[in-house]
């Protein structure tokens, strides 16, 4: 792959680029920012790592869409993050206009481009992104439920003692506090997790994960995740960028599967070169189906406060 670019350069965007560098995913990544200095500052430190951390990609930063030009992935992070007491929702109203803006910029400077939202409200930006762009749904998706899924994966091997490596895990739904993680497609090196822990024990680390961000919010104070958020990001980079065609948990577009309609919400997607080959569609029990149609309900209650 050419050119990545990550719109926002704060916390996350800034994490997201230094991933994908260090994987060297393109030839080159473009940091954005509208403070001044910011991206050029933060791609200046990150390249100069490089010979270091060994990797030849060339990173840079700007504060308009000039160098961004034919980027294949557009990673956009611009926008508020949560401070204590807040909840995604809160953070509506400004991130919506901040997405507009910046989908537009892409639109023009990259046309052909996969974007690939992390600004929260996740699933509603990821739907303005969609909108604005008029981007087939293909090339348009959130990130979440591989943080999700990554928070409840360490939570498991830190509970069992064993490699995360081994720990599997899969979350559908918003990526909010009704989050639906799915114990029963969650296994440790293939055993189910119910044949190794109790019922009690999973349903405690059910709930840390659906407020796994909240708990981060609370130490920070000052803002949100990004570590694990921006590793998260790389890996859906990657899968695009090598066509790994690797099944994750992301935002999609639902036009029926799971019997959902006009919404985003976090589905197992096949990501690969041209973005979302496939959404696949798990077996799931009265209980899950009834817990993801009203999380979908949720992201829907926002979508009709958004203008477009
Ligand atoms: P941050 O404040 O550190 O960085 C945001 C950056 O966006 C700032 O540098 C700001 O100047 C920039 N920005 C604002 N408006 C812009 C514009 N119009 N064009 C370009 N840049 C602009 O915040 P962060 O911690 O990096 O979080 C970024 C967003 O990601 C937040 O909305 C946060 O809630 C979200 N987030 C999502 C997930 C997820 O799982 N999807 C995880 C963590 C954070």
């Amino acid at each position: 792959m050419q050119k990545i670019t990550v719109v926002g350069a704060g916390h996350v965007g800034a994490t997201v680029a230094q991933y994908c560098a260090l994987e060297e995913l393109a030839r080159q990544i473009v940091l954005v920012d509208i403070i001044e200095d910011l991206p050029q500052g933060k791609a200046l430190d990150m390249w100069e790592s490089a010979p270091v951390s060994l990797f030849d990609t060339r990173i840079i930063g700007a504060n308009d869409y000039g160098p961004t030009e034919g980027s294949e992935i557009v990673v956009i992070t611009s926008g508020l993050p949560r401070k204590p007491g807040m909840s995604r929702d809160d953070l509506r109203e400004k991130n919506v206009e901040i997405a507009k803006l910046v989908t537009a910029e892409v639109v023009k400077a990259s046309p052909d481009s996969i974007i690939i939202m992390v600004a929260n409200p996740l699933d509603v930006m990821s739907w303005v992104a969609y909108k604005v762009s008029g981007f087939p749904k293909s090339r348009v998706m959130g990130m979440a439920g591989i943080l999700d899924t990554a928070r409840f994966r360490s939570f498991i091997a830190e509970k069992l003692d064993v490699s995360t490596e081994d720990c599997q895990a899969m979350v559908l739904g918003g990526h909010g506090d009704s989050m639906v993680p799915l114990p029963s497609y969650t296994s440790v090196s293939g055993i189910p997790l119910k044949q190794l822990m109790s019922e009690k024990d999973i349903d405690a680390l059910v709930e840390r994960t659906r407020k796994g961000g909240g708990e981060i919010v609370a130490l920070l104070k000052t803002g949100s995740a990004y570590y694990a958020p921006g590793v998260a990001v790389a890996q859906m980079v990657e899968s695009i960028a090598k066509d790994k065609k690797r099944i994750l948990p992301c935002a999609a577009y639902l036009e029926g599967e799971y019997g959902i309609k006009d919404t985003f919400v976090g589905v197992p997607c096949k990501l690969g070169a041209g973005g979302i080959k496939e959404i696949i569609e798990v077996e799931l029990t009265d209980e899950e189906r009834e817990a993801l149609h009203t999380s979908a309900e949720l992201v829907k209650e926002q979508l009709a406060l958004v203008e477009l």
